[in-house]
């Protein structure tokens, strides 16, 4: 047993900031990560960071709540909104402070460039507000925290991978974590934990999120009677590399490239006159998929693309060199003489583990807290991107929220005494794995896994309708069925990877599951969720968030959260 006043799961931008905040108060601060901290996802993110700090053009934070709350299509909470915008630009100078090294104007401010939704005086014209270090902002901001954690002597246990939640009388205990060099379990006892573990991208077939998002946080909360908010809202990322789903950031279009169908026309003018290519990655996504679906799609095929012919060398190489790598890497094509083939690909979970604005996870629409639980970064929901995020506004969400919450906890910590964690804690999840190494009989994870991934991307993506989404439950259902009889041939204790995977498998389906019961239960159009069968946003029956418990036969129940409105009322989406 490992006692510490905090433990955070997750080493990525939200688990580090929060650990850094808790260490900086002083607290004996735990972070488990099933990766080496550097290796989190947060290191994948390219394009930027919003602040209006004004550096480059004229910028306001009330400018930024407005393209916020009108990019997430009126569902994001106000509340919570209002904090990110105005605390960002507090956030991008401490991490400055911490060393980051943005890229700067030639009057020595951090630069800035425009991304997609983001805009001057309330939707009149884009406006460069992301903050960047050239295309690798995620890996400086995952660096810089991480040295700062190694400064203020957090104890990092890498390659821990945390199985199960440890909850006394309603209140949040412990962990149970399987040590991967060793095979074995140990048991962190805190008085406050957080789960910061990231996305769930894996659950569909073609993705820009990496193996290891799997959406572990969500399914062992939800295994444990928290609900999860929003499931249904989940974001394409309008270009992925064509088949393999790599991400070319959106940073490409905020520096000028743009998107051309089959034809060579420039298709986002007929969809969002105003912001064209640099419109909302929802209406972008599904614009792709209708010109596709008109016979526009390039060579006849189901993709587009981006052209960055016109933008020139200098600009490739300075300030988008990793967009140009991955392009002469995984297509053996030059951007600044070909046309690069896209598609929209599974890149961000807009719901996830509902918290209020400290981070402080709650178990209903009247938001009571779970006292010693916290959730931050993509695994949580608080919910500043309604329906669909914004692009440079997950990383505002680490540094903004990661540290509300850090502090939080710190002050909870501080004020209550230690929940003695039972003796046999680690029972159930110890059972668990034994049931998986003992069965001779019995299929591998992984036909079951691209099974999975197969049906949500035929079923739940982009596009969806009743009868698609009936198909993915009860293929799901089988799946779970199928995954009962799960074998793991590896017997071996030291980096059983099978045996993870295993594991892993069991929340891609429980995750997927929550996504398509609450996909199916909301009967309107909204950001990311597009029902071709119900096509209008329908604000008198829907706006309002999901909340999906899981009962303990395998049934759900759904009770509803209404949406915190401050000063920006829906109004009819257009760019
Ligand atoms: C290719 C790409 C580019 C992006 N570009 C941008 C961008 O330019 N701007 C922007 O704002 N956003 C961007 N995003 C989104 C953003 O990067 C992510 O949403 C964000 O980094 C998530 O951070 P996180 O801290 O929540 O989780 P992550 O960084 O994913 O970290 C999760 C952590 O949890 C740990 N973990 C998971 N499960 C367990 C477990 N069971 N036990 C122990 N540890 C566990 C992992 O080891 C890891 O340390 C991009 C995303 C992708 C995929």
């Amino acid at each position: 047993m490992h006692t510490f006043d905090a433990v955070v799961v997750g080493a990525g931008g939200a688990g580090l900031r929060a650990a850094v905040a808790l260490a900086r108060s002083g607290l004996r601060t735990a972070v488990l990560s099933k990766l080496y901290p550097t290796r989190s996802h947060t290191g994948t993110a390219q394009g930027g960071i919003a602040a209006p700090l004004g550096n480059v053009e004229e910028d306001q934070w009330e400018w930024y709540a407005f393209d916020t709350v009108k990019g997430g299509d009126y569902l994001g909470d106000q509340d919570a909104i209002e904090i990110l915008c105005r605390d960002s630009v507090e956030a991008i100078v401490e991490l400055e402070h911490m060393g980051l090294p943005f890229n700067r104007t030639p009057d020595g401010r951090i630069d800035q460039r425009r991304f997609g939704g983001h805009t001057r005086e309330f939707g009149k014209a884009p406006v460069k507000r992301a903050c960047y270090a050239a295309d690798r902002t995620g890996h400086m901001i995952l660096q810089t925290l991480y040295q700062q954690c190694i400064k203020h002597d957090v104890n990092f246990f890498n390659e821990f991978q945390v199985l199960d939640l440890v909850a006394v009388d309603g209140r949040a205990a412990g962990v149970v974590a399987y040590e991967l060099a060793t095979g074995e379990l140990h048991t962190f006892a805190a008085k406050a934990i957080l789960f910061a573990t990231g996305g769930f991208g894996r659950i569909f077939k073609v993705t820009s999120n990496a193996h290891s998002l799997t959406g572990d946080g969500l399914a062992i909360a939800w295994r444990r009677g928290i609900p999860l908010e929003d499931m249904e809202f989940f974001q394409f990322h309008p270009t992925g590399i064509y088949k393999m789903g790599i991400l070319l950031s959106e940073a490409a279009r905020g520096e000028g490239a743009v998107l051309r169908n089959g034809k060579g026309e420039r298709f986002m003018e007929r969809y969002a006159p105003t912001l064209i290519d640099l419109a909302p990655r929802d209406m972008v996504s599904r614009a792709m998929y209708l010109e596709i679906r008109e016979g526009r799609g390039a060579g006849g095929r189901d993709y587009v693309y981006l052209d960055f012919t016109h933008l020139g060398r200098d600009v490739l190489e300075k300030k988008l060199p990793d967009v140009t790598e991955f392009v002469r890497t995984y297509l053996g094509l030059d951007p600044a003489v070909d046309l690069v083939p896209i598609q929209p690909t599974a890149h961000y979970a807009m719901g996830g583990i509902p918290t209020d604005v400290d981070g402080r996870v709650v178990l209903d629409p009247e938001n009571t807290p779970m006292p010693g639980l916290y959730a931050a970064g993509e695994a949580a929901c608080v919910s500043v991107h309604g329906a669909n995020r914004l692009g440079t506004n997950s990383l505002v969400d680490l540094v903004v929220f990661g540290k509300r919450a850090g502090l939080h906890m710190a002050q909870f910590a501080r004020e209550s005494d230690p929940v003695p964690v039972p003796a046999d804690a680690e029972k159930q999840v110890a059972a668990r794995l034994e049931s998986l190494r003992r069965r001779r009989e019995g299929e591998n994870a992984a036909a079951i896994r691209e099974a999975l991934q197969a049906t949500m991307m035929e079923h739940a993506s982009v596009f969806r309708t009743r009868q698609g989404l009936e198909k993915a439950r009860s293929h799901i259902a089988a799946l779970k069925e199928r995954y009962g009889r799960v074998r793991v041939a590896d017997p071996s204790r030291r980096y059983n990877t099978e045996l993870l995977e295993a594991l892993e498998l069991g929340y891609l389906l429980d995750v997927a599951e929550a996504l398509v019961v609450s996909a199916l239960n909301r009967t309107e159009s909204r950001g990311a969720h597009w029902r071709e069968d119900f096509p209008n946003r329908d604000d008198a029956g829907w706006l309002k968030h999901t909340l999906l418990y899981r009962g303990d036969g395998g049934d759900h129940e759904i009770r509803y959260k209404p949406v915190v409105i401050t000063r920006f009322s829906p109004q009819e989406r257009k760019y």
